[in-house]
């Protein structure tokens, strides 16, 4: 048995829909918040994304928090 936790790229958290820690896959997402066209290259604000893998649930929580 040489399996370990590096295999898959998830982390253990809690998730308020199953009222549990289960495993979530994160990802990191740019999204661009300004309308503005001509400001959308320096509005582009990286996200971590999570998805629990148990419900499904997916939370977003900006990483910037200037
Ligand atoms: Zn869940």
């Amino acid at each position: 048995m040489a399996t370990t936790d590096d295999a898959f790229d998830g982390l253990t958290e809690h998730c308020q829909e199953c009222d549990l820690d289960t495993l979530h896959e994160v990802s990191v997402q740019l999204r661009t918040e300004s309308s503005k066209a001509e400001n959308a290259a320096f509005s582009r604000e990286p996200y971590r994304v999570t998805e629990c893998q148990r419900c499904g649930h997916r939370d977003s929580q900006r990483m910037n928090n200037a």
